[in-house]
């Protein structure tokens, strides 16, 4: 399985080094956090029910 890049929703930028998860709070959006986001615990946001988390 090739593992595609994605756009970190925090900060924007395309990475191959991610973590994707559903919104914890709506469970409709998908999440994805790049490792330096992950690590440097930037928010996201849920632009479904605007959740903001760690
Ligand atoms: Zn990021
Ligand atoms: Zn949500």
């Amino acid at each position: 399985m090739t593992r595609l890049g994605k756009i970190c929703t925090s900060c924007g930028r395309l990475t191959d080094r991610y973590v994707l998860f559903k919104c914890p709070s709506c469970n409709k959006t998908e999440i994805v956090r790049c490792d330096e986001c992950r690590l440097n615990h930037t928010k996201y946001k849920c632009k479904e029910c605007e959740f903001e988390g760690p």
